[in-house]
């Protein structure tokens, strides 16, 4: 806990957290609130707590004076007070070595009580696990506790770390509105109406995307903020509809460049926040990603690579193995010992995966043993050849469409993970994943989606494939895009851009958006790019999701001061309220009756559904 140097006022001369041995004989006034008492009779002892830590008043009666004795025995939980009194040593075997302060105590005065309480909700000290919904009634109370504010204090911290690493590289910080319109992150929009014009909107931004491209072809050269972003998703235990985002955006780049920078800026925040050294971060494709780990944000820490036995699995008289597209399988070290109903279990699992099942086989001295045993033996030595499979080992397949294929292993060996709590190989393993496809075929909807966002540049050499209209040659193209992945978490990504207006159009025209969609909705960016716009690029890191992995947690919430729950109710404020009549009038508003919803049409889908697959989310930038 680092030490806060308390600014003087009349309550007090130094933080709770401040005082050392060689403080002993300063006469020191302290404020804050009561943590703890314990009235021994002659002595009342209490442990004053502020964000900086704890500090123990001692009352005695010989030097404060019977009244301030009295009133310190009627002190309780959470009471507010400012005392003043000399630091004194602790007597002998009486120090608490858990305390920053604890080889001292303050010897009180005279005393002021601030504030009262009634017996709070729950302390902050409580042990037990306080219920989510009460904690977030009462935030301010949960806020006070001490891991609540360490989470702030870093935090605050990062962001510091952020602005003043970009700042010295001359990135300036420039706010972009909150009022705007649609931008197409490939989220649901949350809306605000507009009273000065009646029936139209405004939409918070999902990101400044557009914004700080047009920073750019305003010559700005180097944009940064940390700025709040709106997707109106459901919330997750890693995505609240409301969250942060550090934004960049760099003029006269290439992906390299800010690959670069990013690095430098990562390192800077491990080391002076964990005193963690990044080392050099690996760079994989796409392809790569999906092949060997079934993910585009590979989990590096453990092994479990994906093995392609495809021919192998052709060559057998297994009909499932012999008529799939694609065959992998997993080797799980030591999983033989996974029980028979575990593996059983997998089945049903993997159909919330859009699987059919997994095949496992146990890996013995003398070959195969159990599940498809049978129709593998004939291959074993091929097997244990292509995939490193020893005894004890259980190896897992998947045969299907690839996509399922890779979306079941790569879940499984995150369950493996889990449920076996395999030892990570290191703590933070750090990827750069690359060359993601410009496009994703949506088979349901019959259309091209953006597997980023519109505005990410193809690969140079894939710029003439955009005039295609052959399936398999626009699948090919490969975008300036990259994500920033550690321990199976995307903390961000971003691109090189479309520079050139043309570019910008045949990338709409493919995504099936037409010429008036295009004015209509962009055309302010196409009118920009028109204008001299220079090559530029940019990132974004969720900035909620680098502090669960900072600090180590697994609930957004409890990195947000003030969160909201799973149906996005804010339950301090009680937000979102109905609204009054006069409120309703002036934005034009009438409410109809929920009822109404089940016989009303389903929307038809406008230019976001079609320019993006992947809502994004908290830190999902
Ligand atoms: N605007 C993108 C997002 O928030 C990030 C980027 O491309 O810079 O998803």
């Amino acid at each position: 806990m680092n030490s806060m140097e308390a600014i003087e006022t009349r309550y007090r001369t130094h933080s709770n957290g401040q005082l050392r041995r060689s403080d002993v004989g300063k006469e020191v006034k302290l404020a804050g609130w009561c943590h703890s008492y314990r009235d021994h009779g002659g002595l009342v002892f209490i442990d004053l707590r502020d964000r900086d830590g704890l500090t123990q008043l001692v009352f005695d009666a010989d030097l404060c004076g019977q009244q301030t004795h009295d009133e310190a025995r009627k002190i309780r939980s959470e009471w507010v007070i400012s005392a003043t009194g000399k630091v004194t040593e602790r007597g002998e075997g009486l120090t608490n070595p858990k305390l920053p302060t604890g080889e001292i105590e303050v010897r009180v005065t005279s005393m002021e009580v601030l504030s009262v309480s009634p017996t709070p909700p729950f302390t902050p000290h409580e042990t037990d696990p306080v219920n989510e919904e009460r904690r977030l009634q009462y935030r301010y109370i949960d806020l006070r506790r001490p891991e609540m504010q360490q989470t702030l204090r870093t935090r605050y911290r990062t962001t510091k770390i952020m602005r003043d690493y970009l700042g010295d590289l001359g990135f300036w910080e420039i706010e972009t509105p909150f009022l705007t319109k649609s931008t197409p992150e490939g989220a649901r929009d949350f809306i605000v109406p507009s009273r000065l014009v009646p029936g139209s909107f405004y939409a918070l931004p999902q990101s400044p995307q557009l914004f700080k491209q047009l920073l750019m072809v305003a010559g700005c050269d180097k944009y940064m903020q940390i700025v709040r972003c709106f997707r109106d998703e459901d919330p997750r235990a890693d995505r609240q509809a409301e969250f942060t985002q550090l934004d960049v955006e760099m003029s006269f780049i290439d992906r390299e460049n800010i690959i670069t920078v990013m690095e430098g800026l990562l390192r800077r925040i491990w080391k002076e926040i964990l005193n963690v050294e990044i080392p050099a971060i690996p760079h994989m494709p796409y392809d790569v990603a999906m092949s060997k780990y079934g993910s585009d944000r590979p989990d590096l820490r453990y092994g479990l690579e994906l093995h392609d036995i495809t021919d192998i699995a052709h060559t057998t008289d297994f009909a499932v193995f012999k008529n799939a597209k694609l065959v992998k399988c997993i080797v799980v070290p030591g999983g033989s010992k996974i029980t028979r109903a575990q593996t059983d279990s997998w089945a049903e699992w993997s159909k919330g995966y859009g699987g059919k099942g997994v095949a496992v086989t146990k890996v013995t001295a003398s070959g195969f043993d159990t599940g498809v045993a049978k129709f593998v033996t004939p291959v074993h030595a091929k097997i244990v050849e292509r995939t490193g499979a020893k005894e004890g080992d259980l190896i897992a397949f998947v045969a299907d469409q690839p996509k399922v294929v890779h979306k079941v292993l790569g879940e499984l060996r995150l369950k493996l993970a889990r449920d076996m709590q395999l030892k990570p190989s290191t703590e933070f393993a750090w990827v750069w994943v690359t060359d993601f496809p410009l496009f994703e075929y949506d088979e349901e909807e019959k259309r091209f989606v953006s597997t980023h966002h519109p505005f990410t540049a193809p690969l140079d050499e894939d710029l003439s494939k955009l005039e295609s209209r052959d399936r398999a040659a626009v699948e090919s193209i490969k975008s300036k895009a990259y994500d920033i992945v550690v321990n199976g978490s995307e903390v961000g990504g971003g691109s090189i851009r479309i520079h050139r207006m043309d570019v910008q159009q045949n990338v709409f025209a493919l995504l099936g958006i037409d010429e008036s969609a295009q004015k209509l909705k962009f055309g302010f960016l196409l009118d920009a790019l028109q204008y001299g716009a220079p090559p530029h690029g940019g990132i974004a890191l969720g900035l909620d999701r680098l502090i669960m992995i900072l600090r180590g947690i697994g609930n957004i919430r409890d990195v947000i001061a003030f969160p909201k729950t799973q149906s996005g109710a804010d339950l301090m404020c009680g937000s979102p309220s109905p609204i009054d009549e006069r409120q309703l009038k002036e934005t034009h508003i009438r409410i109809v009756a929920p009822a109404a919803k089940s016989v009303s049409q389903p929307p038809t889908p406008d230019v976001h559904d079609v320019v993006h697959k992947h809502a994004g989310g908290a830190g999902k930038p």
